[in-house]
């Protein structure tokens, strides 16, 4: 459902992607691991498009991303991603934020959206919020809704970019079980993560990055035999 080949992307002179491939299935759940900038947002966003790749393939859903002819519209219904910050408009409801995706792209009705946005925020835990404003929650809560917001729009694929990492621990575990039960109801999903722990329990597949290459690819059991001296400081140093 997703393909990455040799996927290649430079900042001006400085190359941040040296040819990464990986393929995820339907249903399966990958966490992307690694130093800050070994290139893991930026691989993350090329899957959504929000950066064009210089060259190599991508493809998500049956779109191929690195065709110029793209429709972004499509692809972006197929993806939901999630970063560490929520971008939760502050001057709109919990609910009325979730509503605007189905209404202003899939053309729903007010009372539609709404049923949706209600759908959503049950499955995240948050039913009784959808009236409240942002500020009025906590950031594991606004977390929470901004997966709600993605979810609203029923995507094939989910991409969290370290959706916790702005969270103290407790708020952390009410974001990582909502994530977890969307990985057991079967979502496909690529995750950016600092959590070992919670890769261990729940990925299929852990690729590690470093200096925008994979370095290690494999299922969760290699976070507990590396092979690689960068594996094994990297994993020593996230306990
Ligand atoms: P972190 O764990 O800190 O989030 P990361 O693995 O997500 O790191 P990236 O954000 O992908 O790393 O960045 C990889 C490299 O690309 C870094 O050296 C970064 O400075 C550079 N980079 C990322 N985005 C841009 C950009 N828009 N313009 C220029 N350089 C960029
Ligand atoms: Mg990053």
């Amino acid at each position: 459902i997703v393909a990455l080949k040799d996927v290649r992307k430079s900042f001006g002179s400085v190359q941040v992607l040296h040819g990464v491939s990986f393929f995820v299935e339907k249903g399966e759940v990958v966490a992307l691991i690694g130093a800050s900038g070994s290139g893991k947002s930026t691989a993350l966003r090329c899957i959504d498009r929000l950066e064009v790749i210089d060259s190599g393939e991508i493809e998500v859903c049956g779109h191929r991303v690195d065709d110029p002819k793209l429709d972004l519209r499509r692809l972006r219904q197929d993806v939901g991603i999630v970063f560490q910050s929520y971008n939760l408009f502050p001057h709109l409801t919990i609910a009325e934020n979730i509503m605007l995706a189905p209404r202003s792209v899939k053309k729903m009705s007010k009372a539609e959206a709404r049923a949706v946005a209600e759908g959503v925020l049950a499955k995240v835990g948050l039913a009784e919020k959808a009236d409240q404003y942002p500020e009025q929650l906590s950031g594991g809560q606004q977390q929470r809704a901004a997966i709600a917001r993605s979810l609203a729009m029923e995507p094939k694929v989910m991409l969290f970019d370290e959706v916790t990492s702005a969270l103290d621990p407790k708020l952390t575990g009410e974001v990582l079980r909502v994530i977890e039960s969307l990985a057991a109801g079967g979502m496909t999903m690529i995750m950016v993560t600092h959590e070992m722990n919670f890769a261990r329990r729940i990925a299929d597949q852990v690729v590690f990055m470093h200096q925008g290459r994979i370095h290690e690819h494999g299922p969760a059991g290699i976070l507990d035999r590396p092979t690689t001296p960068e594996l094994r400081d990297f994993v020593a140093e996230e306990l």
